[in-house]
Formats: C-alpha cells, structure tokens, sequence
C-alpha cells in the first residue's frame, strides 16, 4: 500500500553502500522506519531529504510486514538554523532521541506531530531562546504521551497552592505539600511551579513574551530532566552530556 503524509526525520543511518534507513515521525502513521533506497548517492533525489530534522512529504510503499520503502519525498523545510550553533543542534537532536524512546511504533500521534513541528520552528526563528523553547517542549511532550505532571494541587491530599509549600515529586508526578512530606526538605519557590505551569499551558508565542530568570528556568528544567529519565527507566539521551557542555 502507498502512504503520503507529513513527516519529521527522527534519525538516519547507513544501510549499505547506497542505502540508508531512516525513522520518520509521520504525522499520519506515527513512526515508521523505512528504507531509502540509493539515498546516499550524491545524485540522488532522496538524499537531502533523509537528513534529520527535516521536514518532508514522504511518500513511502509498504507490502505485509515488509520494511516499508521510501519512494518519493519532497522537502518543506530544513530548518537550516538549527544547524549554526552546537546548543540548538543537540537540542534538536535531544528532541529527537526523546520522541524515538517514547514513541511507539506505527501509531498516530498528530498532537505530538504539531508540537513537534511548531517545536522546530521556533527553535529555527528564535535561536536565542532555545532554553526555554526546549524546556517548554520537555513538558508538553510529556504530558501529550500521557505522562502530565500534576502541577494544580497535591497528589496526596488534592490541597491547592494557597498557603503552602511544596516539592516537586518525580516518582508521584507532580507537586506535594508540607504536609504530606514526612522529612524536612528544600521547597520549590512558588515561582517555579508558575513557571512549570506556564511551560505546561501556554503557546510558545505567550511563554516568549515573557522575561524568564536564567536560574528559574534552570531549577525546572533539571527537574524535567529526571522526570524524563525516570520514565524512561534511567536511560540518559547522547545529546544530553552535549547539552550540559554546551548551553
Ligand atoms: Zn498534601
């Protein structure tokens, strides 16, 4: 059967001298694998088109369980930017290796698609702000693939953000209060939990408007992090290490 959709290069690898395998996240169909035949032959048509981060329409063939075959593809857009600094290239690439984990094979995810794509262009038309347009992906990916922290009350005793204190639990998923907390501990400033909220919640055109603190943003994108990680059992993205050095 022939497939025509959307897609964003995830990844691509050599497959043979001329070949190269590479895993598109279609907005149609989810992420498919696929074979790009003569790909890596300078002449070839598909060649710019299997490059990561690109984003095509993808005409691809699939026969039973056969790995589907990349037949045609037309590029939308390069996203030439993310290319011209070390930090918003493994931004990108983490953005990557985060969708490849968790997304499962073959299924729609058009909410995670948009995201996604919207992602990429703000990263390409806003360079300098990359931290907090990646902080603000982490989030709302999460909660798209079903892992929504609770950021509203306590996940133990529902009590909400007026006159109390809380910490962020990774393990529980959101936020709890001092008094569900046994030990004595360091509290999120309110502001943090505003600032995951905002992330959360609003477009990247309102979260842009608005002035950031450097060591905010960094406090709840460490968080972000390890709840990233623990929910993909601890497994660190190559990018990551990159990511430390570099922004
Ligand atoms: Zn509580």
């Amino acid at each position: 059967m022939l497939y025509k959709t959307k897609g964003i290069v995830l990844k691509s690898f050599p497959f043979s001298e001329a070949d190269t395998i590479v895993t598109i996240f279609t907005k149609e169909n989810g992420k498919i694998e696929m074979l790009a035949k003569g790909a890596k032959k300078l002449k070839s048509r598909l060649s710019s088109s299997v490059q990561p981060f690109t984003l095509g329409e993808y005409t691809y063939y699939q026969k039973n369980n056969n790995l589907p075959l990349l037949r045609q593809a037309d590029v939308l857009d390069h996203y030439k930017n993310l290319m011209k600094s070390l930090s918003l290239t493994f931004s990108t690439y983490y953005i990557c290796e985060l969708l490849d984990f968790f997304l499962p094979s073959a299924q729609e995810q058009s909410k995670v698609f948009d995201l996604t794509a919207k992602t990429l262009d703000y990263l390409n038309r806003y360079p300098d702000n990359h931290s907090v347009i990646l902080s603000a992906f982490k989030i709302k990916a999460m909660a798209l693939l079903g892992y929504s922290p609770q950021l509203a009350s306590c996940v133990h005793c529902g009590r909400g953000h007026s006159d109390n204190k809380f910490i962020f639990s990774i393990k529980d998923g959101g936020i709890i209060c001092r008094n569900c907390i046994p030990q004595k501990t360091a509290f999120l400033a309110k502001k943090e939990i505003y600032l995951l909220l905002l992330l959360l919640k609003s477009t990247f055109e309102d979260i842009l408007k608005i002035d950031i603190s450097i060591n905010d943003l960094t406090v709840v994108d460490s968080i972000l992090v390890r709840y990233i990680k623990y929910h993909c059992d601890g497994r660190t993205f190559k990018s990551e290490d990159f990511l430390k050095n570099y922004t």
